[in-house]
């Protein structure tokens, strides 16, 4: 009887056992023990405010390797789960980078995706970041400050400048911003930034109406000191390694 109920035991927690979305393999957390560690290697010692193009960005971790293949898990292998560890990451480098007097001000807005785009992938990666961000921060959330006005093409096939041009009116006001400009300054909020052209041209936007930009926080930022490189031909890398990144 005992091994009977022992086995049934057995038998319903493996069906309760998630799969890991970069190996398969079982997982209790987000990642397998093995992925955890691999995408925590990405983690950028010392993350802190750097400037990039006159844009403050605060990131989590270098895009490449397996945080890439993790971050493309997310959006394009439908795992919006993963925007729970990525966000509570994000936050714990943003309290540690962030002077408190400055926080209580901030709106973040999450960088909006063209509509039609959102209803083919189900969900806006930024999105689901930022609510989980400001859970933890505790900053204002504010999804329709940005609107997506144009859609863009995607801008991995194309050179800096025509990813400046690609995007230069891609973005609106959004409604709420319309209805009542935020409090104090913005903060901005995206899954990864390699050039910058979309958190620019986002900014810009704002900054068009008079609304401050204190910066941006990406999970993942390229490592453009060393020339935009980004490629990771590592065994199983990404499935659309590059797509759309901005
Ligand atoms: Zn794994």
């Amino acid at each position: 009887m005992g091994g009977l109920r022992e086995r049934w035991r057995g038998f319903t927690d493996l069906l309760l056992q998630a799969q890991c979305p970069l190996c398969d393999r079982t997982a209790v957390t987000a990642f397998c023990q093995y992925c955890q560690r691999q995408v925590q290697q990405c983690q950028l010692a010392d993350a802190n405010w750097a400037h990039h193009e006159h844009l403050p960005i605060l990131a989590w971790g270098r895009y490449g390797g397996a945080l890439r293949q993790a971050i493309a898990a997310f959006k394009y292998n439908n795992h919006p789960e993963l925007a729970q560890p990525f966000a509570h990451w994000l936050a714990h480098t943003w309290l540690n980078a962030s002077a408190r007097a400055a926080l209580t001000a901030l709106t973040v807005v999450p960088i909006p995706m063209h509509p039609s785009k959102r209803q083919q992938r189900g969900f806006n990666q930024a999105e689901l970041l930022a609510t989980h961000f400001c859970t933890q921060t505790r900053l204002r959330y504010q999804p329709h400050g940005l609107e997506r006005s144009r859609e863009t093409a995607a801008q991995f096939q194309l050179t800096a400048r025509d990813r400046e041009q690609n995007l230069a009116h891609a973005f609106s006001l959004g409604d709420a911003f319309r209805r009542q400009p935020p409090p104090g300054s913005v903060l901005l909020l995206d899954d990864i930034y390699t050039t910058g052209a979309t958190a620019r041209a986002a900014a810009q936007t704002l900054r068009r109406h008079g609304i401050r930009v204190h910066g941006v926080v990406v999970l993942a930022r390229a490592e453009w000191e060393q020339g935009q490189s980004t490629g990771y031909r590592g065994q199983g890398a990404a499935k659309r390694p590059g797509q759309e990144a901005g």
